[in-house]
């Protein structure tokens, strides 16, 4: 699959969710929970499964909002992990029902594990 067909399957994947998308070339990979937008930079994902795999996750988020299942308290890092690592575990079954020509491990599905990525998780928050 080229690129440009991937990234037209994220728009129509949008589309039925009604939700958009943006492509950028610096900005995202986030979900903006006010205009049901993703935000996307294909650029900082060198693979496909990658695209995917993110892309998955931020739709997971858009669902997360729209069902209202489970907000986070922004200011509280553990409830944040939580809405992450959930998010993450519903991409896995997105993914498998968008993308599973793609074969893409359940294990794959773990953010957020190491300091790093939890120290970028409370800059971002500003926490
Ligand atoms: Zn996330």
């Amino acid at each position: 699959m080229t690129n440009t067909n991937l990234f037209l399957r994220f728009e129509q994947i949008c589309k039925i969710h009604r939700c958009s998308i943006t492509f950028t070339k610096e900005d995202g990979p986030y979900y903006l929970d006010g205009k049901r937008r993703i935000i996307f930079c294909p650029s900082h994902f060198p693979t496909q499964k990658w695209k995917i795999k993110v892309f998955c996750h931020e739709l997971a988020h858009h669902f997360q909002n729209s069902l209202d299942t489970f907000k986070p308290n922004n200011q509280n890092l553990s409830e944040l992990l939580t809405y992450e690592l959930d998010a993450d575990r519903l991409a896995y079954f997105i993914c498998l029902h968008y993308f599973s020509e793609f074969k893409i491990h359940h294990r794959t599905y773990i953010c957020y594990q190491n300091r790093e990525e939890v120290d970028f998780l409370r800059r971002w928050y500003g926490l």
